[in-house]
């Protein structure tokens, strides 16, 4: 998947983990958040650029006020031209050239994009699709994680640059890899995989029984009996067995986790000053389980894009037309994800958009504003620096598009002052602000295995995990909440709320972080298809919701896939609203100890359930059994949000994003006018503000675009 197919997927839609016991040595060891640097930079390519402006490009850098760059992630090529025969000549010199201007190097491993000497002589190395087509080695990520001779040479080429580079003044730590969630095609399908999937079953179940009775292979007389026989879940006759290939969305995930710790063990040991991360983009259309990926590095970065979703705003290839208050709250969202994956520590992007951005196609040019916007909003959610993609555009290759803070003629971009004013100002923010703490008052929950489940078993096609997720997260952002992203494994207890929707796998593990969360006053919010399934992905044994039937006090009478028949809504007073249209699911709730909030009004299930509410020890659960249209869905969360005494931290019009961070006494409200209109924000006291350092009070109105940060 590229980044245009990932926001298509990601908005367009609207939008185990068996580690091997030698790898978990490799946990980061916790250099101090305060140890990092001030980053603020750009991603450069001296192997795409003539030696000749190298010197040149460096002091526009410094002049432009970087503090460091990050090169090399995709020049294999140039760094091992023949198998074993190494050159760094060339970015040694790069690195002092850019050190001589004062600027920190972070460098990249290119196992993204190995060079064409080694997919002729190792053509094993290639991916295999999802229709069982071996990939050309013509663009990028065209290999398989599992392959053992790819990840052998990947560990040798980064154990090359690592010694090489260990003691080499300038350089501060190291990106393993580009983009591990971001291909064309998502997951392999070799023979290599199989093997490794075949081995990883082995150590997951112990035993074959185990296997064929986690899975029910009695249906469709798919026994096994012997591992050698158990295939990936390419096209066949039929679906495949839904435990298969959720244990296979599984052990993808694993072998790529797998193949970034093997570089990760290298790293650690031969420049153990360095700082080691990897970029990717989190949550949404991911294949790579993100709190797994970056559990052992030391901390998360994220590539951010905005423009995609303008190209699917104004209508993109899919003539979908998103509202802009969805786009900046799946922008949020991400950034929230980043943060919250390494429990709130503060992040890195790695890329932020410069200027146009694409490969064939490409989004508009950001407005007038925007560039410094959506800087603003990383930092508001937990940035603690930017690196701005790319310095200067190229004028070949792939991403010949994919405009920079040079022109192809290398003039200054339209977005090059902006850029420039942004990083002062954020430089100006100081170390304290940027390594602050976020502190969210309620949870969302980003599950895999539930993510991966709908996406193998969707039920209705529309039922997207991604676009449920989104939907909920955009109607909290819409009511100015703050919103930490979880698992549903961990203590919940410093939440007022966790909102749990399309939870369709439940782990025994969730099940009790859930009810210790409600009964000791929590407050759980979740949707239809809750439980259905357990981790096995087997369908419960049990009354739907299964596990948490005595949490939600309901019992399903039905679940109704919603096609072209209608159903209708009915609120009671606590959610007072009109009427409201169900589409594409609704579950049929027989209270048991719960109370009815909403009622179904049409058809054979006209009357009964369709949300509800129960007292579970000291706390309460909601349970939305109709899938709601977004503003009604947004209007429920937030009563709900309120009624569990959940504030938001300032009164704004729709459009306008307010985010906190705080360290001890301090903090910083950040107040984002995501519209091309001027907006007025009402405040309730007098705050400093940081960006023009004078007092503001009363209403204040911001610019198109505009920026304020209020301590
Ligand atoms: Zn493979």
């Amino acid at each position: 998947m590229d980044r245009r197919v990932f926001l298509k997927s990601a908005t367009g839609t609207f939008c185990l983990a068996v580690a091997d016991p030698v790898l978990r040595s490799v946990a980061a060891p916790a250099i101090p958040s305060n140890a990092v640097p001030l980053l603020f930079g750009v991603d450069y390519y001296p192997d795409q650029t003539e030696e000749s402006l190298w010197e040149q490009d460096a002091r526009m850098m410094a002049e432009f006020g970087v503090t460091n760059v990050r090169i090399a992630e995709f020049a294999w090529s140039f760094m091992e031209p023949a198998e074993g025969k190494y050159d760094f000549a060339w970015l040694h010199k790069s690195v002092d050239i850019l050190r001589a201007q004062k600027m920190a190097v972070i460098l990249g491993t290119p196992s993204a994009a190995p060079p064409p000497w080694l997919s002729q002589k190792y053509p094993e190395v290639l991916m295999v699709n999802d229709h069982g087509m071996t990939v050309s080695p013509e663009g990028r990520r065209f290999t398989c994680p599992s392959n053992k001779l790819y990840r052998q040479l990947s560990v040798a080429m980064a154990t090359g640059m690592a010694k090489s580079f260990a003691s080499t003044p300038g350089v501060i730590g190291w990106q393993i890899d580009n983009e591990y969630t971001l291909q064309t095609f998502g997951r392999c399908y070799c023979n290599s995989c199989r093997a490794g999937f075949q081995e990883w079953l082995r150590a997951r179940y112990g035993s074959l029984d185990a296997l064929n009775k986690t899975w029910g292979t009695a249906f469709w007389s798919q026994v096994y009996t012997d591992f050698s026989q158990v295939p990936v879940p390419l096209p066949s006759g039929g679906p495949p067995n839904p435990g298969m290939a959720l244990d296979y969305y599984r052990y993808q995930s694993h072998a790529n986790v797998a193949s970034l710790e093997e570089q990760l063990i290298v790293l650690r040991k031969l420049c153990p000053n360095h700082f080691i991360t990897t970029n990717n983009v989190p949550l949404l259309a991911d294949t790579v389980n993100a709190y797994d990926l970056f559990a052992k590095v030391d901390f998360v970065s994220y590539d951010n894009y905005p423009g995609f979703a303008s190209i699917h705003a104004q209508g993109g290839d899919s003539g979908t037309s998103l509202p802009l208050d969805l786009i900046a709250s799946t922008i949020a969202l991400m950034h929230d994800a980043s943060r919250s994956i390494k429990g709130g520590k503060p992040f890195l992007v790695m890329e932020e958009q410069s200027g146009k951005a694409g490969q064939p196609t490409f989004s508009p040019q950001p407005d007038k504003g925007q560039l410094k916007l959506w800087s603003y909003q990383a930092v508001a959610h937990g940035a603690m620096g930017i690196n701005y993609f790319r310095w200067d555009t190229a004028r070949f290759g792939a991403e010949e598009y994919w405009h920079g803070l040079l022109n192809h003629d290398r003039a200054k971009s339209p977005g090059y002052g902006e850029v420039a004013q942004t990083i002062q100002e954020l430089k100006g923010l100081g170390p304290v602000a940027l390594n602050s703490s976020y502190r969210a008052d309620v949870a969302l929950c980003f599950d895999y295995d539930a993510d991966w489940a709908t996406a193998i078993q969707p039920g209705q096609p529309k039922v997207k995990y991604g676009t449920e997720v989104s939907l909920w997260y955009g109607s909290l952002w819409g009511g100015h909440i703050g919103v930490d992203i979880v698992d549903a494994t961990q203590n919940l207890s410093r939440y007022k709320v966790l909102f749990a929707p399309l939870l369709y796998v439940v782990s025994e593990r969730q099940a009790r972080t859930i009810r210790d969360f409600v009964g000791n006053g929590g407050v759980f919010v979740t949707g239809f298809r809750l439980g259905a399934k357990d981790s096995g992905s087997q369908i419960v044994n049990l009354p739907l919701p299964g596990l948490l039937r005595d949490v939600m006090g309901v019992t399903l009478v039905d679940y109704v896939p919603i096609y072209s028949e209608k159903q209708g809504v009915k609120f009671s007073s606590l959610l007072s609203g009109p009427d409201a249209e169900c589409h594409i699911w609704a579950d049929v709730l027989k209270p048991e100890s719960a109370g009815v909030l909403a009622t179904y009004t049409m058809g054979d299930y006209a009357g009964q359930a369709a949300i509800t509410k129960n007292g579970f020890g000291k706390g309460s659960a909601f349970y939305l059994g109709a899938r709601l249209d977004p503003a009604d869905l947004g209007r429920v969360l937030n009563i709900i949000a309120a009624s569990a005494g959940v504030k938001p931290a300032l009164q704004a019009a729709s459009g306008v994003e307010v985010a906190t961070r705080r360290a001890g006494e301090s903090s910083w409200t950040f107040v984002l006018n995501h519209t091309s209109r001027p907006q007025s924000v009402t405040l309730e006291k007098a705050y400093k503000e940081q960006i023009s350092g004078g007092t503001v009070s009363g209403t204040i109105t911001l610019e198109p675009y505009g920026v304020r940060v209020l301590t």
